[in-house]
């Protein structure tokens, strides 16, 4: 169902195609004079496979992905209509963008926003529907969406990274891409139970629930045989995917009961983007017709592991050479290195950008929580690869390949061996023998953001070094350059590298005595996000403007604080409206009971279970009702506050810290009151009955 490069190869006039793959392989402006028989081509293919309609699908600030549908019909008098769709309408698109975020890039009486064709993202048909994937921006041309920085960031690196290989002697590359594959992580549980609790149709996540009696303490669940409704579920979602052109691939049960994991085979990170959106997108689809509910929640179960995204990323040549793998050769070996530098380098001055671009409010329970990457963004190489650095840096033998001194002449740069790498799951920034895998993205967010902030700062790093490489003649001198770069960018950057355990205690003193940012919440990370060097790496490399910039930094927590409000005001209906009167029935039930035994004539002592239990009860559900009057108040005194920046801060010192007290104490008269009492599912029902 998708319009790829196969299609288009059949579809398209020769010359067409050929215009059009060129405008894709080199990143170029698409030639407008062909838009309108690629449209009349994509039209016809997409009525072939059912559609009626067309949407320009974008990405706007919300972190999900925008569409409006409009037939392809047009009248043509005598009341008859023909099937239409012109170059103008594949090329440029006109919204009114009023209800997006915007951050303050647009007045609401200025609602003109405007979508325009991504040709490097694959149209495809989903329903009855063409989607034409897009970039969109308001009607001054700035960036209102995910994409357009994420193709300017592309850009921005395929630039640097193509000045770097040319001086390695590369002359036939036209583009350096990058490539992500995103592995997602994802609860299924029944959609009956699901509809009967209000905080996941809010909130997608509890926000009660005592702990079942069994957790994922037997280690049984992990990559444990599928059940078959599951099965059944990956099977259709598989299949729904290929049809997509995503390739599914990897499929497993994950560590906590009910959660799982799907893994899609990599490719160029603007598709990358889409199809992680249309994954998540067709995850809920295919559980909802299987009678299930996806969570894509971070936290969806206290208790047992959240749902997090390893970002797997990478650089590759467009005739198909991983930059970061490692090679055979020396000289391979000197340009890796260089570009492993500049991947350092970038983690350790951009650390808490990178921070930035996984915190929202789901991902704080899991960062720093004893269960995912810690907050403090660190780098693991792996043994061998740091045994090559420190060797570098001390100017001391490099031993497993017996090399002699690493004087840094290149040619002595060892040659080590792929797949070395072994793997510390603790680490948020982990180099997987040819690739790079960032483990801090929550399960439910666009990668959009982590990868728009890997390619500049990498981009940016390689342009320092490219800057240094072309004052020097080639030969002997830039070798010296090349080995004197690397040396000084692993000796000045390796406190960013730890190979120990992320988790522990000592690492985070011991990052704090690094130097490294530890960013615990997501309210502390977003005023990182337009520090001076961050804003000026941003337009250093094109890819953010200053108003840019401040109007992602304002919805990062405008959205924090409305998701907290949300989960506050979910609280407060569940408790006041079910939980508190559930408990006050079953109470009233057992003072009956007591009444009865009283009046049958039996002595006090026989009624004593009856009084101490309606005693705990009443007592815990006083305690719940003084809670929800503090909640209110503090949730009415968040949503009042007026700087966006201090209601965020408000949200999170004073609405959480309740809202975790009213949780506990809830949460403890759910262990004390009878099953039927009680109004909504309890956690072993979600996560054991499938
Ligand atoms: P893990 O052991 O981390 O669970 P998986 O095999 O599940 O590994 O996932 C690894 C992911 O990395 C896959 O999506 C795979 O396609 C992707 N990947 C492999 N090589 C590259 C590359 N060069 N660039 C980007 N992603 C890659
Ligand atoms: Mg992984």
């Amino acid at each position: 169902m998708v319009f790829s490069d196969d299609v288009m190869r059949e579809k398209l006039p020769h010359d067409v195609y050929k215009s059009l793959v060129k405008t894709i392989a080199e990143g170029k402006t698409i030639d407008p004079s062909i838009a309108g028989v690629v449209a009349t081509a994509m039209k016809d293919w997409a009525i072939e496979k059912g559609a009626t309609h067309y949407t320009h699908w974008f990405q706007p600030l919300t972190g999900v992905t925008a569409e409006k549908h409009d037939a392809f019909i047009s009248p043509v008098g005598g009341n008859k209509v023909v099937m239409e769709f012109s170059g103008k309408e594949l090329i440029k698109g006109e919204s009114d963008a009023s209800s997006f975020p915007s951050g303050g890039l647009r007045a609401t009486f200025e609602a003109r926003g405007y979508t325009a064709w991504d040709p490097a993202s694959y149209a495809f048909v989903k329903g009855k529907t063409l989607y034409v994937p897009t970039a969109y921006c308001s009607y001054t041309g700035e960036a209102l969406d995910t994409k357009t920085p994420l193709l300017r960031s592309m850009d921005a690196i395929s630039k640097q990274a193509l000045r770097i290989i040319r001086l390695f002697g590369d002359n036939t590359t036209k583009r350096v891409n990058t490539t992500v594959g995103a592995e997602q992580e994802y609860f299924l549980i029944d959609r009956k139970i699901y509809e009967k609790r209000r905080d996941l149709l809010y909130c997608g996540r509890t926000l009660f629930g005592a702990s079942a009696p069994k957790g994922q303490e037997l280690e049984d669940h992990y990559f444990g045989p599928l059940k078959s409704r599951i099965s059944k579920f990956m099977c259709e979602l598989d299949e729904e995917l290929w049809k997509l052109g995503i390739n599914a691939k990897t499929k497993h049960n994950e560590a906590a009961p009910a959660q799982h994991e799907l893994a899609p085979i990599f490719i160029t990170t603007n598709l990358a983007v889409d199809q992680n959106l249309l994954i998540m997108e067709t995850m809920k689809r295919v559980a909802q017709e299987n009678g299930l509910k996806c969570l894509l929640h971070e936290k969806p179960f206290e208790g047992i592991n959240g749902s997090g995204k390893h970002n797997n990323w990478s650089l590759s040549t467009d005739t198909g050479k991983n930059l970061l793998d490692p090679g055979k050769t020396p000289e391979e070996n000197a340009q890796f290195l260089l570009f492993l530098a500049a991947v350092v380098k970038a983690v350790d001055e951009y650390a808490a950008l990178m921070r930035v671009s996984v915190a929202h409010a789901g991902n704080d329970h899991r960062l720093g929580a004893a269960e995912a990457p810690p907050a403090i963004v660190s780098m693991f190489l792996g043994e061998e690869l740091e045994a090559v650095i420190d060797s570098i840096v001390e100017g001391t033998a490099y031993k497993a390949n017996k090399v002699g001194m690493m004087d840094l002449g290149v040619p002595t740069v060892p040659v080590f061996r792929k797949d070395t790498t072994d793997r510390n799951r603790t680490s948020p920034f982990a180099f997987t023998g040819n690739k790079f895998e960032f483990r801090m993205l929550g399960s439910s967010q666009n990668v959009a953001l982590p990868n728009i902030v890997i390619n500049t700062a990498v981009a940016e790093e390689l342009m320092l070094f490219a800057d240094r490489l072309d004052k020097v003649e080639s030969g002997a001198a830039f070798d010296k350059e090349v080995a004197a770069i690397i040396k000084e960018t692993f000796r000045d950057h390796r406190r960013i590298i730890f190979r120990g355990n992320g988790y522990s205690e000592e690492w985070e003193k011991e990052a704090a005595e690094r130097g490294l940012p530890n960013l615990k919440d997501s309210v502390s990370a977003y005023k990182c996000f337009d520090l001076p060097e961050n804003v000026a790496l941003f337009k250093s490399q094109g890819v953010m403007t200053d108003s840019e910039i401040s109007a992602r930094r304002e919805i990062f927590f405008e959205n924090y604080s409305k998701v907290i409000n949300i989960e506050a005001l979910t609280m407060l209906d569940m408790t006041i409206h079910d939980i508190i009167p559930a408990v006050n029935r079953y109470v009233k039930e057992i003072c009956e009971g007591i009444v009865a035994k009283k009046q049958a004539g039996f002595p006090d002592i026989v009624a004593s279970v009856e009084k101490s239990l309606a005693e705990q009860l009443s007592s815990l559900n006083r305690n719940t009702y003084r809670l929800i009057a503090d909640l209110k108040n503090a949730e009415t005194k968040a949503a009042a506050e007026v700087d966006f920046e201090k209601r965020a801060e408000l949200y999170r010192d004073t609405v959480i810290p309740l809202m975790k007290r009213l949780r506990t104490t809830v949460d403890e008269m759910e262990t004390l009151t009878d099953t039927e009492h009680w109004p909504f599912p309890t956690y072993g029902e979600m996560l054991f009955r499938i």
